[in-house]
């Protein structure tokens, strides 16, 4: 049955037994049409129209059942509204709860793949993963349930987009905007790894931007546990080569269950370099050919392949993608603070909307020292040396000319970033001073100490 063949008579059967409106709403809305157009009833297709403008059904809804489908849009106590994905191994809709409303992501197993015991294990250990994680930058989960043969993951809604499907339609990133994406993905890998997860299969399909361009990682559906009890599932299955193979670590490709988090590091540095020139770093070839070049070869610098890159950036990305785990960045935190360095001597002081405490995040070592602008310079080099063995070419001067970039808060004349920077510095040291001042008890001790020794001074004194 074609979509326009279909009768106005056989459309409003189905969507009654699609459950999705009401028997008398769809009686009322009809009695309508037909008071305002003197009597005619509407086409199948004019009628799809008119529920959709309702908010009754969404246009996915009217799409199947156009297509003569009617079940399964219901998923527990969930109706799905949209399609809104499709990964390596299911189906992610937009659904929401039947009676609080809510709006949620439901990532579904297909049918087909249930019945491979691999897969369902997979699925269950990503609902485990996710499950484990609590922070602003990772897709939290709320729910992993089944009907019958249809088993289901209900997490967090993310309106927004994937970093893949943004480069596709928007072409490589501003590089400030680049960057910001890989400092949040950074603090969420942080998190992850610390909760002894590694996430093994960063790609910028895998990190979803909503609309506050804030960064969510998702997908843990290959994660593993390093202290692990479900290290058998992947062993067992013998599936040695996992991730995806445009972003994967070399040791990830040689044997994947041995990868630390500095696997995690290195896909995420093919990350940035996609983000910044639009492929992955090794584009060329067939899947065999693009492994081994991650094994053996350096990918073409990237300001070749994106002029006007700057060259500061462009070393962080080799760094994250170097082939020996020993020469990346050794921590995701490592990461994103070098990140945001970057980011603040371009003026970038706010790079993760939404999470508390967004604003810059100094490493440790900055909170030593008078917070005057030279030291925060000076400061911001000390980092660059530290983290990469190098100086930086260009510290912000003492009065960073206007910035163009969107990023920017400043106004008028105001150097915000400084004044920023320097409040940030003085509220930490002081955080950091009230920290180290001895207890209350201490001075109580040390003064009826002092009490003591007088009195029995002037005791002797006086015998
Ligand atoms: P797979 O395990 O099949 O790779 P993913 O979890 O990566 O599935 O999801 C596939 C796609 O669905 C993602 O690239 C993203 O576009 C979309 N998606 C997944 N989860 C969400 C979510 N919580 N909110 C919004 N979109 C999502
Ligand atoms: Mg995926």
């Amino acid at each position: 049955m074609s979509k326009t063949d279909i009768k106005l008579k056989d459309f409003l059967e189905l969507v009654r037994r699609s459950r999705l409106v009401e028997r008398d709403r769809l009686g009322q809305i009809l009695a309508e049409c037909k008071e305002n157009s003197s009597g005619r009833l509407p086409s199948a297709e004019q009628m799809t129209d008119i529920l959709v403008e309702y908010g009754l059904l969404s246009r996915w809804h009217c799409d199947k059942i156009l297509e003569g489908k009617y079940k399964g849009f219901f998923l527990g106590k969930y109706k799905l509204l949209e399609h809104i994905g499709t990964g390596g191994m299911s189906s992610v809709y937009l659904a929401e709860h039947v009676l609080m409303q809510r709006r949620v992501a439901i990532k579904v197993l297909p049918k087909k793949r249930v019945g491979d015991s691999s897969y369902l294990a997979r699925f269950h250990l990503e609902a485990k993963a996710a499950a484990a994680l609590d922070h602003p930058n990772i897709v939290r989960a709320y729910d992993i349930d089944n009907e019958d043969n249809t088993h289901y993951l209900v997490m967090e809604y993310v309106e927004g987009r994937d970093l893949q499907t943004v480069v596709k339609e928007d072409g490589p990133l501003d590089f400030e905007q680049a960057a910001s994406y890989i400092a949040q993905a950074a603090e969420g890998l942080e998190h992850a790894h610390e909760e002894g997860l590694i996430h093994r299969d960063i790609k910028p399909a895998n990190l979803l931007v909503d609309r506050k361009g804030q960064i969510k990682l998702l997908d843990m559906g290959l994660a593993r546990f390093d202290a692990d009890d479900d290290m058998s599932l992947t062993i067992a299955h013998s599936e040695n080569v996992l991730g995806t193979a445009d972003y994967l670590a070399p040791e990830q490709a040689l044997d994947s269950h041995l990868v630390d988090a500095r696997a995690d590091i290195y896909s995420l540095g093919c990350t940035l370099y996609y983000l910044l020139t639009g492929h992955p770093p090794f584009h060329k070839g067939v899947l065999a050919q693009r492994i081994a070049k991650h094994q053996t070869t350096m990918p073409p610098p990237i300001p070749d392949e994106r002029p006007g890159c700057p060259p500061e950036l462009a070393e962080i990305c080799f760094k994250l993608v170097a082939k020996k785990p020993e020469d990346r960045y050794q921590s995701a935190l490592e990461v994103s603070e070098v990140m945001q360095m970057w980011l603040l001597e371009r003026g970038v002081t706010s790079y993760n909307p939404g999470a508390s405490g967004s604003s810059l995040t100094l490493p440790a070592t900055h909170l030593i020292g008078t917070a005057t602008e030279d030291t925060i310079s000076n400061e911001i080099g000390e980092t660059f040396k530290r983290v990469d063995g190098r100086t930086p070419k260009h510290r912000p001067t003492a009065k960073p000319t206007q910035n163009p970039n969107p990023y920017h808060e400043s106004t008028g004349d105001t150097p915000i970033i400084m004044e920023e920077t320097t409040s940030m510095l003085n509220q930490r040291r002081q955080r950091k001073t009230v920290g180290k001042e001895p207890p209350v008890w201490l001075w109580l001790a040390i003064a009826g100490g002092m009490i003591i020794v007088i009195m029995l001074a002037i005791f002797s004194f006086l015998r």
